[in-house]
């Protein structure tokens, strides 16, 4: 056992000798009593049908401290308490070599880490160092669990003095009561998915969808063009369901739900919501989503419901408007269309317009490349130093409107929380003071300086209390 260890309760637990499926593993992490080991057991028991603290012995790696398994929304996942390993109050020298070293392991193999505070203490040195060493963990997802919030109406209160740790939007939680740690889990679990899913697959997921008729199976069939490799059909994870797998110029690219693009053919025009619900759930698989629209028939409600659902989704998005071989042109069609397109489908007037013919074949190949562009966006992580240099900028420009002549908006700083999409906190003296047409000029701002074509950008104003 290591210096200031504190193991976990593991009365009952077991040992299983064969080698066990990696699964992703979330490190807590917080100096001792501010509830580290509740918040721990509140996640597995609440959480799993599993019996309490199994350990794990992977193939090479003896591992002295405990892992216990999760699960939420069928997501399972080790939950690992490192606290103890790492900080100990009585020891003056919190970082001694071989203690970081400790931390650092735990990290390592961690997608993710809680750092768990006490909000009834509020912020202290120590904290400040944990983050500190925390924030040089670069592309490590942190949370802050701000503990011991239960007093009804005073979580956000408490918690917000924890945003100067520098991590990140800090969560109310009380582990005793169990109150927000649903919440916190909500926001941290596509970390844990994604980079699972980033080890599993490196195909960039994409849904096609569209109305009916728009040329959705014939552009399917001029992606998978002869020049292509397929590499196989995939079953995927609803019954029937069938993924593509295609790789270009050595990416690939898993088409989701081809089944369902192909199958209407025979269903006609059926049960429309069915259909609907069918293009919404491959929206959700997906990370990049192909909204076909029809330019000889115009865009309609239907495509703008889609749009939305996108944007809504935090999906990245191609607009690809076909059948544009039908089309009669001069030379301002071009211009006239793109504008059309944009505001017919201003949900998603970020995204890319690519206007094709999946019949002659006209503009096809392009979409790959808009395909790689959206998914980087989505995935982007911008320099907060860049970040705030942008905002300053838009600052400049254009100030924050003054309401009631008395109160003037004003932003101090912005950081980026997440990614896909990218999603950006920005600190302020009142949320209510920034209208939504001051968000939008700030997002139109950040589009112009940053690459973020294809992606929505997420934005949360976040007031100082
Ligand atoms: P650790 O040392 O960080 O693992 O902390 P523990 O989980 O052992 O908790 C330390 C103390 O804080 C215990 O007395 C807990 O009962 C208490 N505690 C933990 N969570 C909460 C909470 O949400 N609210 C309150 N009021 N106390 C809590
Ligand atoms: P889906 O219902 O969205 O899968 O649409 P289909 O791919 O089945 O196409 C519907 C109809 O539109 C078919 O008759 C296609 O031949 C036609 N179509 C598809 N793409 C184009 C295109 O780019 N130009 C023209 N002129 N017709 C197209």
């Amino acid at each position: 056992v290591l210096p200031g260890a504190q193991p976990l309760d593991t009365s009952g637990g077991i040992t299983p000798k064969k080698k066990a499926v990696k699964l992703p593993v979330l490190a807590v992490i917080g100096r001792p009593n501010v509830g580290k080991s509740t918040i721990v057991n509140r996640l597995c028991r609440t959480m799993s049908t599993e019996p309490d603290a199994i350990v794990y012995d992977y193939e090479g790696v003896t591992r002295d401290r405990i892992y216990r398994k999760a699960e939420w929304n069928g997501r399972v996942f080790e939950v690992v308490d490192t606290g103890g390993l790492i900080f100990d109050e009585d020891q003056d020298n919190l970082f001694a070599p071989q203690i970081r070293e400790q931390a650092l392991l735990a990290l390592e193999e961690s997608v993710a880490a809680i750092l768990v505070v006490d909000g009834q203490v509020g912020v202290t040195t120590l904290d400040e160092e944990v983050a500190k060493f925390l924030r040089l963990q670069k592309n490590k997802p942190i949370f802050v669990a701000v503990n011991k919030c239960e007093t009804p109406n005073m979580g956000e209160a408490m918690a917000s003095m924890f945003w100067k740790l520098g991590l990140g939007e800090p969560f109310p939680v009380s582990g005793l009561h169990g109150t927000g740690v649903a919440e916190m889990l909500e926001r941290m679990l596509p970390h844990i998915y994604e980079v699972e899913e980033a080890e599993r697959e490196e195909a960039i997921k994409v849904a096609i969808v569209g109305r009916p008729n728009v040329g959705k199976s014939s552009l399917l069939n001029r992606l998978y063009g002869k020049e292509r490799a397929i590499v196989s059909d995939v079953a995927g994870t609803t019954r029937d369901a069938v993924d593509a797998l295609v790789e270009v110029n050595g990416k690939s690219y898993r088409f989701i739900d081809t089944a369902g693009i192909r199958r209407r053919k025979k269903v006609e025009y059926g049960n429309e919501f069915l259909m609907v619900n069918r293009a919404l759930k491959a929206v959700r698989r997906a990370d990049v989503v192909l909204l076909v629209v029809d330019v000889v028939e115009g865009i309609n409600d239907q495509d703008k419901i889609l749009a939305q659902r996108i944007a809504e989704d935090g999906r990245a998005c191609v607009i690809v408007a076909n059948k544009w071989d039908a089309v009669e042109k001069d030379d301002r069609t071009f211009n006239e269309a793109v504008v059309y397109v944009k505001e017919e489908l201003f949900a998603v007037s970020w995204a890319d317009v690519l206007f094709t013919s999946a019949l002659t074949g006209q503009r096809c190949h392009k979409i790959f490349d808009a395909i790689d562009k959206a998914s980087a966006a989505h995935r982007q992580r911008v320099k907060t130093s860049i970040l705030n240099e942008v905002l300053g900028e838009a600052l400049v420009w254009q100030r924050p409107p003054t309401v009631k002549s008395s109160q003037q908006g004003r932003v101090y700083y912005c950081n980026q929380v997440a990614t896909e999409p990218p999603s950006v906190v920005v600190f302020c003296n009142n949320p209510k003071l920034f209208p939504d047409s001051y968000k939008r000029y700030l997002d139109r701002k950040f589009r112009e300086s940053l690459d973020l074509t294809g992606t929505p950008i997420r934005w949360y104003f976040r007031g100082k209390k």
